[in-house]
């Protein structure tokens, strides 16, 4: 961050604690510094300063600090700046915030770099998942980059990040008395967000105009402080745009093609213009997925015009590039037409230095090369290092994409894995955090700044069954008693029938083995898996002695019938008295819910079609919270399977029988592994070798599967190739003698 940035930074808070704030005392007036930076939400003891003003208000302010201090009557915020209890831990908290936020505090990056003066990588994403006051996401592509950035700040590496504002979110779902999912449209509550505006020179809210647009596009920028990290949030709804432009940032990925051109055109393109305005020197980028693969075109310009050749430019660029692809599945890739690609890009491409044909095969698929022109092929090309997020994705991202590099065998093409992860403290649950700390912590004080030590974690071994059990059924209550609370919302609400109740959670029973199933619903997903022999599953459910419960949550894509289809038909089973109210739908998935159901359910569903699921992040959540998990190999699970930490299976070749072979291979699993292992109790109602397998589940999966591994990955392997290829920063940020450069 600059100087000036900083400045700003503060004269912002500043502004808006005279403004929104002036009924926040003077002496806990830090809260409102808290509640506008993140960091409160990945640490307990912080957002514990803001329940404790009153535990019922910030239920209902959605655990949402800015809304809370908002809405609280002033009478609790005196009443807090007075109690000599909370005064102390408030003071604890701040203290420990300030100094974490203190850049000169030692960190893991400046330990391993002291020699580096601090090289930014811009970091680009067209979602990013934080927490649910910012709903600017579909799913795990966004909490991947919010984890990403988290772990940034944590491990102290420089990183700016960039995205969009979605005031229309990407989907409020609202399920109908039928079952059939309705979108409903997230409305953004701009006051209650923890954003703030960027000024410019004048100290107006800072609009930019995105080039290569015409008419003219603006965005207006906002910041999200995410730790030590800024993330910029770009958003269209500008007075000075025409009516037809001030929706390019309403939603995710808008369907229209021109609309979703000129949304990534903005990001990219847009965004780069706005960290230059913004006076940030950064030396390189990383892109998670090709949205904003734009970027790269831009960056190839500025050097053009300031001199270089174009194959001077394009090699530099390359070199201080990292690109993520994150699946295999087509609809993941945005291809446009080259006559759209032409009207917009037709003045810009000769500031490149390349004609027409040279341009548009840069994003050339090279398998379907009339397909048009494709940002995952466009940053590719313009990347020198990429990667898939497993090894099995990277294996077949290597096979979809080998042609980009024809003079290389499969084996060899440059996409290398950086398999993804979790952000640890984000994802587990405090009371399970203690309980570690107790144990791990006797051993290892700060196990919590080096939890990828896989060494660190045997300690879990040394935890009594009863304690890791006890808070397990505790955290299976809090899952049942929140879906109760959302539950009478809704029933208060819109006034449903009763088998919508049910069918939405109100009878499920903490005493029976429950799994869990939560990810988008779409065909290859195949939540519907476990449904495919009814009978069977009614036997399952309805066991006297050992019954089983299913919890499904997750949104369709709302232009996914099919997807729609499958939900419904849950649903509607759901519903069936038959089942007897142990199979749930919930409604609206999102941050939050995900949440209490990573932390609460005993074992988690996953039954892709294989190949398809590159990573999968939900399964490492649970993992961490000692929820076990199911899953057919694929992605993520490939790695983390060990034998004895969870269950797998492997898939079934594709015929017409595929489904009913996965889903027997399923049943079997459960009927003849999970279901007596659960049961098998000793006299004091623990499930001894149950527990035993959710410690080896711990142990084994927490150290490797977290961000922390996943970022030291992306440091160690690129970031500092990366600088070296930038070289010392200049106030341009990236210019780089091309001579130094090594091969
Ligand atoms: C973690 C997470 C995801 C991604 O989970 P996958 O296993 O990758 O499908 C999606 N949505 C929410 C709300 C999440 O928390």
């Amino acid at each position: 961050m600059t100087p000036q940035a900083s400045f700003q930074e503060e004269t912002m808070i500043e502004e808006i604690r005279r403004e929104r704030f002036s009924h926040v005392p003077e002496r806990i007036s830090g809260l409102v510094d808290l509640s506008f930076n993140l960091w409160w939400s990945w640490n307990p003891a912080a957002a514990m300063l803001f329940k404790q003003l009153n535990t019922q208000e910030w239920k209902e302010c959605d655990r949402n600090p800015v809304k809370a201090l908002q809405d609280i009557p002033v009478g609790y915020l005196e009443r807090a700046a007075k109690n000599r209890e909370y005064l102390r831990r408030y003071d604890i908290v701040m203290h420990r915030f300030r100094q974490y936020m203190m850049t000169t505090r030692s960190s893991w990056f400046s330990e391993q770099y002291p020699e580096r003066r601090p090289l930014t990588i811009a970091y680009f994403s067209s979602e990013f998942g934080l927490h649910h006051s910012l709903p600017f996401y579909a799913g795990g592509l966004g909490f991947l980059a919010g984890d990403h950035l988290k772990e940034c700040s944590d491990l102290g590496v420089p990183m700016v990040g960039l995205g969009f504002i979605y005031a229309g979110g990407y989907l409020h779902q609202h399920i109908e008395a039928d079952g059939w999912q309705k979108n409903v449209e997230d409305v953004f509550d701009w006051e209650g967000a923890p954003i703030t505006r960027v000024l410019d020179d004048s100290g107006s809210h800072m609009v930019v105009q995105v080039p290569l647009i015409d008419p003219a596009l603006y965005v207006r920028v906002w910041k999200v402080q995410v730790g030590r990290i800024p993330l910029y949030l770009l958003d269209t709804n500008v007075e000075l745009n025409m009516p037809e432009y001030r929706d390019t940032s309403r939603r995710l990925y808008l369907g229209d093609i021109e609309g979703r051109l000129r949304q990534e055109i903005a990001l990219g393109i847009g965004g780069r213009k706005v960290l230059n305005t913004l006076g940030i020197t950064y030396s390189a980028v990383h892109l998670n997925e090709g949205h904003s693969a734009f970027a790269l075109l831009e960056r190839m310009r500025e050097r053009v015009e300031r001199g270089m050749t174009p194959e001077d430019a394009m090699y530099q660029v390359r070199g201080t590039s990292v690109f993520t692809t994150h699946t295999p599945v087509p609809a993941g890739h945005d291809v446009f037409p080259l006559d759209l690609i032409e009207t917009y890009f037709d003045s810009y491409y000769p500031s490149l230095g390349l004609d027409w044909e040279a341009f548009t095969a840069l994003g050339r698929h090279p398998d379907y090369p009339d397909s048009g022109f494709d940002m995952t092929a466009l940053g590719f090309r313009l990347s020198r290092f990429h990667n898939g997020v497993s090894k099995k994705h990277a294996e077949v991202a290597r096979r979809m994409w080998q042609n980009i590099w024809p003079e290389l065998p499969e084996e060899q093409s440059p996409i290398d894995a950086i398999t993804n992860g979790v952000h640890l403290p984000t994802w587990l649950n405090n009371k399970m955090d203690l309980l570690y700390s107790q144990y791990i912590g006797s051993s290892w004080p700060s196990w919590q700044d080096e939890h990828d030590n896989p060494d660190i974690w045997s300690m879990i071994d040394e935890i009594p069954d009863g304690e890791l059990w006890d808070i397990h059924l505790w955290l299976k209550m809090k899952l049942f008693a929140r879906i109760r609370e959302r539950k009478r919302r809704k029933w208060a609400e819109y006034r449903n029938e009763p088998a919508n109740v049910v069918a939405e959670g109100l009878m499920l029973d903490t005493s029976a083995l429950t799994f869990g199933f939560a990810r988008r619903i779409c065909d290859y997903k195949r939540a519907d898996l476990i449904f495919h022999d009814l009978d069977r599953l009614e036997r399952l459910v309805t066991n006297r002695w050992m019954p089983v419960q299913f919890v499904f949550a997750g949104k369709a894509h709302p232009a996914d019938r099919r997807g729609k289809e499958i939900l419904q038909r849950i649903y509607q089973l759901a519903e069936d008295p038959r089942f007897a109210g142990r199979i749930a739908f919930l409604e609206d998935y999102g941050e939050q819910l995900a949440r209490y159901l990573v932390q609460g359910v005993d074992v988690w569903l996953n039954n892709p079609l294989p190949l398809m699921e590159a990573s999968g992040t939900s399964g490492m959540k649970v993992a961490l919270n000692g929820v076990l998990n199911l899953s057919i190999l694929d992605g993520w699970w490939l790695e983390g399977y060990n034998g004895r930490n969870g269950w797998a299976f492997e898939g079934h070749p594709p015929s017409p029988d595929r489904d009913a072979a996965d889903a027997n291979a399923l049943y079997e699993i459960i009927e003849k592994e999970v279901v007596p292992l659960y049961y098998a109790r000793a006299l004091n109602g623990i499930p001894h070798k149950w527990v035993q397998m959710m410690k080896e589940s711990i142990k084994s999966i927490a150290p490797r599967f977290s961000t922390r591994r996943m970022v030291k990955e992306y440091v160690t392997k690129y970031y500092p190739s990366v600088c070296l290829y930038a070289g010392e920063p200049t106030d341009l940020g990236e210019v780089c003698p091309v001579e130094r450069l090594p091969g």
